[in-house]
Parts: structure tokens; C-alpha cells; sequence
């Protein structure tokens, strides 16, 4: 099952396939996973990068199966996730249903859905039910999906395998990750299927303790922003992120800004221009 040969579909449950886009790295783990649910009319949750062979691959394993595409659904629109939703719909006529954000420079300018998903809609995937679940806070348009039938939840980048993911305010918001994530615990699941990496079996377990690790890490945020009068992000980041790789800082500073957006949403720190400093 942990087999990430890009453009290689790997069944990971009856009627669901994945198959790994060829863009690893630092961010993307194995590279962008796209799955393929049921095998005549087929969906692709997270076509993935705008990459020729990508989109080849995908239509490769869904002929091979007997079947056509028929659907395109996306958890949101950053760049490694939605763009071969085009080059999809343009060789297939797929329809497309994904959730659309204002521009923030993080966005995939491409994406055009034919509708967006309403929260805690049933869609039909060859016969099963899917269904979204609205899920903010790593991009304020991320959806979850979970597949009924398996209990796969599709989690995108809400929850990734192996890595913490990266919220970038405004669009990214802490306190809305911190509810979405208690939120998946209200549905039936029996894996995470992420949109990087491999599934992750006990989701309660993996979900709680995302919210222990972002309360832990924003108790730490309060606890260095004390030894300051005020401080800027990037000297900021050097202690809160202290157990981080370096060169993972610039993303972290993403993430802290969220956790200090959340503090001063509480009442618990101020900003000052680029300076923030704990009430
Ligand atoms: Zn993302």
C-alpha cells in the first residue's frame, strides 16, 4: 500500500485507487496523491498539478479499469492540488465540483469549477456515497471528503502524513484548523486518507493529537513572545520553532503568524506593525 511509484495506481480499498503526481518534496512528501473512486463512472479527488503526465497517468488507470472519467472534485485550490483539473476536463468533459477563494498568490488561477460543494452534501461516486465536509482553516475553501462505504476520510492538506501542515493567514486560519480538526472526530472514519503520504489508520487518535500539538506549540508562542518587550516573526520564529529545521523557517513563520492572529483574536497579544508583543 505504500508504494509511491508516481503515476502508479495503487488499490487501497475496493473501487479506490491512488495515484502519486511527480512532484515531491520538502512540502509535498511522495507528491500530490490523486485518488480514483469506482471503476466504470470514475472520480478523481485532487487531479493534482498541472503536469501532462499526471493527468496521462490518471487517465491511463482509469481506461485500464474499463471505466472513464466522469468527475473532478478538489479539497481546495493551492497549486500542487487542483490544476490538472483543467487539462482533465478539457480531454474528458468531466464535471468539476470544488470550493473557490479570492487570489492571495497561493491560488491555482485556472480553476474553474462547474459548482461549488455545499457542507455535509452527499456526492455520487459510482454508486457510493461521498461526502464533503466543509474543513477551513489550512485555506479558508478546504473540503474534506469521506467515502461512506470505506470509511476513508479525503483529508487534503487538513491533515498529511508524516509532516505538520502550513497555515497561511488570511486564507489559513488557526482557530478555524483547531475546530475543523475536532470536527472530523463527529463522523464515522476508519483511515485518513491525506493528500501526501500514506493512509493513517486510527483517525481519532492522529486528530487529537493534532489539536494537543497546535495548542502545545501555541502555549510555546506565548511562553518565547514573554522573554520580549516585542518582537518581529523572524526572530520570533528562531525559538518557537526551535526544534524545526532551519531551513523550514520561512514556512513556519506562516504558521506563527497564525497562532499570534489567534492570540490577538483572544485578547492574549498585540501588533504593533511588524512588532508583537503579549498583553
Ligand atoms: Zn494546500
Amino acid at each position: 500500500m505504500d508504494d509511491f511509484t508516481h503515476g502508479k495506481a495503487v488499490e487501497l480499498a475496493p473501487g479506490v485507487r491512488r495515484v502519486v503526481a511527480p512532484n515531491p518534496g520538502v512540502m509535498t512528501g511522495p507528491g500530490t496523491n490523486s485518488y480514483l473512486l469506482g471503476i466504470k463512472n470514475v472520480t478523481v479527488l485532487d487531479p493534482g498539478p498541472a503536469d501532462a503526465e499526471h493527468a496521462a497517468a490518471i487517465l491511463g488507470a482509469v481506461e485500464a479499469g474499463g471505466g472513464k472519467l466522469v468527475q473532478i472534485v478538489t479539497t481546495h485550490t493551492h497549486p500542487d492540488h487542483s490544476p490538472c483539473a483543467a487539462l482533465l476536463q478539457e480531454k474528458t468533459g468531466a464535471t468539476v465540483i470544488g470550493a473557490v477563494i479570492a487570489q492571495d498568490g497561493f491560488q491555482d488561477e485556472s480553476f474553474s469549477p462547474d459548482r461549488e460543494p455545499t457542507h455535509d452534501e452527499i456526492i455520487d461516486v459510482d454508486g457510493d456515497a461521498l461526502r464533503a465536509i466543509y474543513s477551513p482553516g489550512h485555506v479558508g475553501n478546504h473540503f474534506c471528503y469521506l467515502h461512506e462505504r470505506s470509511g476513508l476520510l479525503f483529508t487534503g492538506d487538513h491533515v498529511m502524513q508524516g509532516s505538520t501542515v502550513v497555515i497561511i493567514p488570511p486564507a489559513g486560519d488557526m482557530k478555524d484548523y483547531i475546530d475543523s480538526l475536532r470536527r472530523m472526530l463527529d463522523y464515522p472514519l476508519k483511515f485518513i486518507a491525506p493528500g501526501h503520504g500514506g493512509l493513517i489508520a486510527e483517525p481519532a487518535k492522529e486528530l487529537d493529537y493534532l489539536v494537543k500539538h497546535r495548542l502545545k506549540r501555541e502555549a510555546k508562542v506565548a511562553d518565547k513572545l514573554a522573554a520580549f518587550e516585542q518582537v518581529m516573526l523572524d526572530e520570533l520564529v528562531l525559538s518557537v520553532y526551535d526544534d524545526v529545521d532551519p531551513s523550514l523557517h520561512p514556512a513556519a513563520q506562516y504558521s506563527l503568524l497564525a497562532h499570534l492572529l489567534k492570540l490577538e483574536k483572544e485578547g492574549r497579544a498585540m501588533r504593533n506593525g511588524d512588532n508583537w508583543s503579549l498583553i
